[in-house]
């Protein structure tokens, strides 16, 4: 007999309603001075469907025809079952894969691309502002803003405008309008390049930018986009793990025993375990783990505060695992995955016990990210081969314990804009990298008195 190697899914069985966990659990409010953050002083800054979202405790929310049209430009996305990973590693178990890596810009990140682009253009936005690090995010807004005619503006670190070309021009093509970050466009650009015109940049710089561009826009009619982080962008995603129960009940599986995603901001990894975690709350027995990098090691090292999710504090305090929001990723690490939060949604998962994070060394991902490369075929973005490397570890373990488990993790992009990472890494020039305690506590140091998250 020959065993199923894709689940595919037909367009008519996508699913029609996100799920959002924020209906299960409870997550502490956004706080500024004044208390606790009332859903109208978003209104400069985002959409007020999106904002009705974020707050929303609705457990499923309709997704409207509008963004299922967009979202099936390239979904459902295929479930695969790595038969060759498998034999490589001579194990019992059976690992399967989302593959979010089939949409236009690469990633899972068009999921909530789309679908923000599509809810400013239906409260009447005209233009979409954000900022991006490697280019991941721009390239996927550009992509979703061609596609219902708005107009997009990325603020792209100083130093990846620079140095990766390829994912600006991806912008470009899309129609984006791509600028350096910091900018002479913005009165904190123009402040932080009046103290050093030589600035690499940095990606709270970049948010700093791009939230000014919106808010001051005199028309009104521009509003910022982010891409991973917040509640509307997890329930945005949970598409991922929705088709996935479908794809496995297909497969004949009732119930998969491991969860794995990689996580920066939280979003991907959400996606694919949210619905699954609602499983466990009634009662399945189903272990999910988020993987982060050692050199920015949120989950496993940041403590449960309250902290600003951007380093100019230009947006109010979150409840989450933080490493301080002046936190500034080591350049020895090539991945992604460098945000000094984590969603708040994720971060009240991982206290109340449905989660177990894990932290992971880069030498041992790229060794995966090759294997995977080697016996699946695709080359994984570096972000990606923190899952992937988790999900060898845990077949490497049902092996010893002679067990057929079903693990299942969520390949999040593909690493063809990312090879420059496989260049150093190949050439022996990455090393391990792991962030040393003291210098977490000295970032935590400026939010020691800041009020603490109540549960
Ligand atoms: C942006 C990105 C990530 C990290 O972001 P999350 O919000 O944590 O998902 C992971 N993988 C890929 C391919 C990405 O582009």
């Amino acid at each position: 007999m020959t065993e199923v190697r894709k689940i595919i899914l037909e367009d008519h069985e996508m699913p029609t309603q996100w799920y959002n966990l924020a209906a299960d659990i409870d997550v502490p409010p956004y706080m500024s001075p004044e208390g606790a953050v009332p859903p109208e002083a978003w209104a400069p800054v985002f959409p007020m469907n999106l904002v009705e979202q974020e707050y929303s405790k609705e457990r499923w929310i309709d997704i409207p025809e509008g963004v299922q049209e967009l979202l099936k430009l390239w979904r459902p996305s295929p479930l695969h079952r790595a038969f060759n990973l498998e034999k490589a590693l001579g194990t019992p178990a059976k690992i399967y894969y989302k593959n979010e890596s089939v949409s236009p810009a690469g990633s899972h990140k068009p999921n909530t691309a789309v679908a923000q682009a599509w809810y400013n253009k239906k409260f009447g936005i005209k233009k979409l502002t954000t900022e991006t690090g490697a280019g991941q995010w721009g390239s996927a807004l550009s992509f979703a803003c061609a596609l219902v005619d708005l107009e997009c503006k990325v603020f792209m670190v100083r130093i990846s405008f620079d140095q990766k070309p390829f994912r600006k021009l991806m912008m470009q093509t899309w129609g984006g309008r791509c600028v350096a970050s910091p900018s002479q466009e913005t009165k904190a650009g123009r402040a932080m390049l009046e103290k050093d015109p030589d600035t690499p940049g940095s990606l709270g710089m970049a948010i700093s930018e791009a939230i000014e561009a919106a808010v001051t826009d005199p028309t009104g009619e521009t509003r910022y986009s982010l891409g991973s982080v917040t509640n509307f962008v997890c329930l945005h995603q949970t598409i991922i793990g929705l088709e996935t129960k479908k794809q496995l009940k297909k497969a004949g599986i009732k119930k998969p025993d491991i969860i794995i995603g990689c996580a920066g901001g939280g979003s991907n990894f959400a996606g694919l375990s949210f619905p699954f975690v609602y499983d466990k709350i009634h009662g399945a027995d189903i272990e999910i783990i988020p993987v982060e990098p050692y050199s920015c090691p949120t989950l496993t090292k940041g403590p449960y505060v309250y902290d600003h999710g951007d380093s100019a504090k230009m947006v109010p305090l979150v409840a989450m695992f933080s490493l301080g929001h002046n936190f500034v990723p080591p350049p020895i690490h090539a991945g992604g995955l460098r945000y000094h939060g984590m969603s708040p949604l994720v971060s009240k998962a991982v206290i109340d016990g449905l989660m177990t994070p894990k932290a992971l060394h880069q030498l041992e991902c790229y060794k995966a990210g090759l294997l995977f490369a080697k016996t699946e075929g695709i080359i994984p973005a570096p972000e990606t081969t923190h899952a992937i490397a988790e999900a060898i570890i845990q077949a490497k373990k049902a092996k010893e314990e002679g067990k057929e488990k079903v693990i299942v993790f969520n390949f999040s992009g593909h690493g063809l804009m990312d090879l420059a990472g496989y260049d150093k890494y190949l050439a022996g020039q990455l090393s391990d990298y792991k962030l040393p305690d003291e210098t977490i506590r000295e970032n935590l140091k400026e939010i020691e008195d800041y009020p603490k998250p109540q549960y």
